[in-house]
């Protein structure tokens, strides 16, 4: 405690906490393994200090970039409860960095309740007799220009459940009650009693009560962002509600995909923003061309051997969450980053000569970005291939030259899927009107 000590006491372990989450996003270990080290390795150095010391004011901002460094999703693709509980879709359970440090205070106020409430005592009077009338009638036990509480009065606030802040007293009361319950269910036991799982069971109330999950009105917007119109919503109940069957990173690579988190140069508003790495004319390198791309699609459609108005394709595979179109969802993605990020060998510049000037020394070129779209799409087929080999998705064998050029689909062309079945028929497939060309598979 002490005039301006508020930075001064965390800034060693944030600094740690932000480096560590740092070094272990720059990483790229599979996700499962990175949130893993990361609440072991960058959570848990914040919480020795959290015993004694309410956390900074800017906790949340910091801990919203260390999630983004872990979990790579583009900024604000989900909201902090979304990234926290991603666990509840399949995904990998990260740790709430307030929630932490609000039980391990909690926990603290607990275990050292005998030794702060003496210490609280002989503050008051020293207090009563030493601070100025106005601090007195205020009751704070510091001089005003001390920037903190001291810290037993931090564990005094702890200990009665944070009473100023609604969410986190109601979790309290729960962790009480519970913490009650087992004691009296222990009661014969003392060895057991002395270890009750404070700190746990006040972590899973506050967690709860802070953070509750809003995936569907998020998903709502990314869609309506991405595809121009956003599916039913019990649609998107059963799309995430299939997502607990996939393992944690394919569920990552869905979730990015459906919450618009491709690492596209338009999403990310790179300087150099690259036209489609399939070669639509025109088009741009961003997940809205990509949900309706209809060269992707062709490539896709290859290696499932499916049709391209397949209903799995649908609205980026929310159509129709079977298992397949969740795998080719995840391939998806996989396949297209591999493009992009190696799209140095498949992009060019070409200079266009700009008719009207005759004069030799003062020929105009106007410069466009363009894509070997044949080279593009080999790499997009064996890192799909490569992929689906890993998710256990069968996929055929292509080879080149492919049944139809990728030039045969016009930029312009729309890339429609059936509708799904409404009642026990199924419908033959026959081919969309004015849509994709129907190729020969198998
Ligand atoms: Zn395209």
């Amino acid at each position: 405690m002490g005039p301006a000590v508020r930075d001064f006491r965390w800034k060693t372990q944030i600094q740690k906490y932000s480096s560590r989450a740092y070094t272990i996003g720059k990483a790229h270990p599979p996700i499962s393994l990175a949130c893993y080290l990361y609440n072991v390795q960058a959570v848990s150095v914040l919480q020795y200090v959290a015993q004694f010391t309410d956390p900074p004011e800017d906790i949340n901002a910091i801990e919203q970039v260390a999630l983004h460094r872990i979990l790579h999703f583009a900024t604000n693709s989900l909201t902090k409860s979304g990234y926290l509980n991603l666990h509840t879709l399949g995904g990998p359970m990260v740790r709430s960095v307030v929630a932490t440090l609000r039980a391990a205070m909690f926990a603290a106020s607990h275990r050292f309740l005998a030794c702060w409430q003496a210490w609280l005592r002989q503050l008051r009077l020293t207090a009563d007799e030493h601070n100025f009338c106005r601090e007195i009638g205020q009751r704070t036990l510091s001089p005003g220009f001390w920037d903190t509480p001291p810290f037993v009065a931090s564990l005094e606030a702890a200990y009665e459940g944070w009473p100023s802040e609604p969410i986190v007293s109601i979790a309290i009361t729960r962790t009480s009650e519970a913490l009650r319950t087992m004691a009296s269910s222990t009661r014969r036991s003392p060895a057991v009693r002395a270890k009750l799982p404070v700190q746990r069971i006040a972590y899973k109330n506050i967690f709860s009560g802070l953070y509750q999950p809003d995936f569907i009105n998020v998903l709502k917007r990314r869609l309506q962002s991405v595809l121009g119109s956003s599916p039913a919503e019990n649609r998107m109940q059963t799309a995430l509600h299939s997502l607990k069957s996939r393992k944690p990173h394919e569920v990552i690579q869905i979730m990015r995909t459906w919450y618009n988190s491709w690492a596209t140069t338009h999403r990310f508003k790179e300087e150099l923003r690259l036209p489609c790495l399939f070669g639509c004319l025109g088009k741009p390198d961003s997940l809205p061309h990509y949900a309706s791309c209809p060269r992707i699609r062709y490539l896709m459609s290859l290696m499932l051997g499916v049709p391209t108005w397949w209903p799995g394709f649908g609205d980026l595979g929310t159509r129709d969450p079977n298992e397949t179109a969740l795998k080719n969802v995840s391939c998806m993605y996989y396949a297209y980053h591999v493009v992009r990020f190696s799209s140095s060998q498949y992009v060019y510049e070409m200079y266009t000569h700009i008719p009207g000037d005759s004069s030799e020394s003062q020929q105009l070129f106007s410069t466009t970005l363009s894509v070997k779209s044949d080279d593009s799409a080999r790499c997009f087929l064996g890192a799909y291939r490569a992929s689906a080999l890993m998710a256990d998705l069968m996929v055929q064998s292509v080879s080149f030259p492919l049944p139809a050029s990728l030039g045969d689909f016009p930029s312009h062309a729309s890339c429609p899927v059936l509708p799904l079945p409404t009642g026990e028929e199924i419908p033959a497939p026959r081919p969309p009107q004015g849509g994709c060309p129907i190729m020969p598979f198998g």
